[in-house]
């Protein structure tokens, strides 16, 4: 196809600046593109040659376009030079010193799209000393071949500033438009691009196979796969209605998310979550997945995180000094890395994106031999909120951003916020502005890890004017170990066969043990909520409450007042 066809659909688009008739316009064009032309004209409307994942680097200096424009043109490179400062812009220069080109200097022919792929690919392979020459005699044959307007495009595709405003989902929409019935279909086509996010591979498959050929495209190794990302709530409680039952909570590391394939010849490629090829960045990281990864190929991710000597994580920013062309190999030896592996997409053959994330992970723990480089994200698996609640306190101890909470159920939906992963970050915790001590006037019994203790407090607070005490929460978080083994003993002199006098408590809260109300418990809140469950005053409860300490110095009559909580949900109201 000759370049022109492009050059003047180019010419069009530049005056555009409306969405749907850049839409119109590039759909009315795609329709006359053969097939065989199809690909390469997608990677150009993007004014690219390659899909983004691809990393192909055209790495041509503003210096080398210059002399190139000059050669080709026969106007002397000073001059050149001054029309650039005049203009500011390089395609419009180019465009300036062709239309002056004597008439001695006739066309070579004309310029097709596939050579102008082809070279510029060529192009972008010269690397070493003398390159930049190499580079800008390869430019030269090519503005050779077009016309000024012509010059205009490929210098702009060289130097990577086609700005046409056509996105990749413009484009897509156009294929739709031009190649099925209905523009509805653009659907089936952004749901493959985001398992394949090469436009050049949509449209020739779209083009020579249909939407059959669409709905077929799978993972392959090698090429990145856009990344499933988490939802989040408002309230942690929400967790429990979007993931009901048992569920994964695992770490939320402050790292960099990374998807590794490694293909049957043993090459591993590492993908940031922009997709962008970042394999040259983790020489260290590539060599322990190759050592560790028990399968011939794969598609697994995680996260990357610094560590210092002693393995210690390091904040974002440290492993951001990572990101870097030279001295890759002296940093890599500076500021260490680990990963911590969360999932599975591909192995040996069979795509896995598919499976429940159950299956997922345990065929991912099957494969990780670890090490101190390659690690399994922590979590847990429970269908208790408090239990995720406890974990998330953990991990904050941790230093981590806060948990991903995960379905067990859950495919891998690729590119989408989907409820299958929810977040939970510090930032979204509201935490009371002081602590509450609080009297222990019944108990919970515990199970599994706790059995044998309490699983949880049924936590009161003071109610000066009635001397009676006023239910506020149900206390199992913040317990650790010792204080868990300490419990039964420390209450046990306290423990009625019934329902103390002086205490108020709704139905729905009866514990399974009463104690008489004597222990005194320090506890931090997240909020102060009205609540049919508990008596506190007009019906307040506390969320999430967490255990700090037991106040041995007070006695049950110098907790925390009803009024004084009242007042508290008073003010975090207004
Ligand atoms: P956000 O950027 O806040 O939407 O959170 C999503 C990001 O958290 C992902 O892209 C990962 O880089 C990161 N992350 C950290 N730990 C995990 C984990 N266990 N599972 C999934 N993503 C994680």
């Amino acid at each position: 196809m000759d370049f022109q066809k492009l050059v003047a659909v180019f010419e069009e688009l530049e005056q555009t600046a409306s969405g749907n008739k850049m839409r119109e316009i590039l759909a009315e064009f795609l329709k006359t593109i053969p097939a065989e032309d199809i690909a390469v004209v997608s990677y150009l409307l993007q004014g690219s040659i390659a899909s983004e994942y691809a990393a192909v680097v055209l790495g041509i200096a503003d210096k080398s376009v210059l002399k190139s424009l000059a050669a080709a043109s026969g106007v002397e490179a000073s001059k050149v030079q001054k029309l650039m400062q005049e203009l500011g812009d390089a395609g419009l220069t180019a465009e300036k010193v062709l239309q002056k080109k004597p008439q001695t200097l006739v066309p070579v022919g004309k310029l097709t799209i596939h050579e102008l792929f082809e070279k510029l690919h060529k192009l972008a392979q010269v690397s070493g000393t003398g390159s930049q020459e190499q580079k800008s005699n390869i430019l030269v044959s090519l503005l050779q071949k077009t016309s000024p307007k012509g010059a205009k495009y490929v210098v702009r595709i060289a130097l990577g500033t086609l700005r046409l405003g056509a996105g990749e989902m413009t484009i897509l929409d156009a294929l739709a438009i031009a190649y099925t019935s209905d523009k509805k279909n653009k659907e089936q086509l952004e749901q493959a691009y985001t398992i394949c996010p090469d436009l050049g591979i949509i449209a020739e498959t779209l083009v020579k196979k249909g939407l059959k050929g669409i709905e077929k495209i799978d993972l392959h190794v090698g090429r990145p796969i856009k990344m499933m990302l988490c939802q989040r709530v408002e309230k942690l409680e929400e967790v429990a209605e979007k993931i009901p039952g048992k569920k994964a909570v695992e770490a939320k590391y402050d790292g960099e998310r990374v998807q590794a394939h490694k293909d049957v010849k043993g090459r591993i490629t590492l993908f940031s979550r922009r997709l962008e090829n970042i394999t040259a960045q983790f020489p260290d990281l590539v060599k322990e997945l190759a050592k560790q990864i028990q399968a011939k190929e794969f598609v697994i991710e995680g996260e990357i995180i610094a560590i210092d000597k002693d393995g210690h994580h390091l904040p974002f920013q440290t492993l951001m000094q990572r990101r870097r062309k030279h001295d890759v190999e002296k940093y890599a030896k500076e500021i260490p890395v680990l990963v911590k592996l969360f999932d599975l997409l591909y192995l040996d053959g069979h795509s896995f994106r598919h499976e429940p994330y159950e299956k997922r992970t345990e065929q991912l723990g099957k494969i990780v031999r670890k090490n101190k480089q390659v690690l399994l994200a922590d979590k847990i698996v429970t269908d208790d909120l408090d239990e995720v609640n406890d974990f998330f306190q953990q991990m904050l101890k941790e230093k981590y951003e806060g948990i991903i909470v995960k379905s067990l159920s859950g495919e891998y939906q690729a590119g989408t916020r989907g409820w299958n992963w929810i977040k939970w970050k510090k930032e979204y915790v509201q935490e009371l502005s002081d602590t509450l001590d609080l009297v222990v006037v019944g108990g919970y019994h515990g199970k599994g890890k706790r059995s044998g203790t309490y699983g949880a407090l049924l936590c009161a607070a003071y109610n000066e004017k009635e001397d009676s005490f006023e239910t506020l929460c149900k206390l199992g978080t913040g317990l650790t170990d010792e204080v868990l083994a300490e419990l039964p003993l420390k209450l046990a002199k306290y423990k009625l066969r019934q329902k103390p006098v002086r205490v108020n408590c709704n139905k729905e809260m009866e514990p399974e043990v009463w104690f008489e109300p004597k222990v005194v418990v320090e506890v931090f809140g997240a909020e102060l909520t009205r609540s049919p469950f508990h008596t506190c005053g007009s019906g307040l409860s506390l969320r999430f409450p967490r255990f700090i300490r037991f106040r041995e110095d007070k006695k049950a009559e110098q907790a925390t007042t009803v009024k004084e909580i009242e007042k508290m949900a008073g003010k975090g109201k207004g």
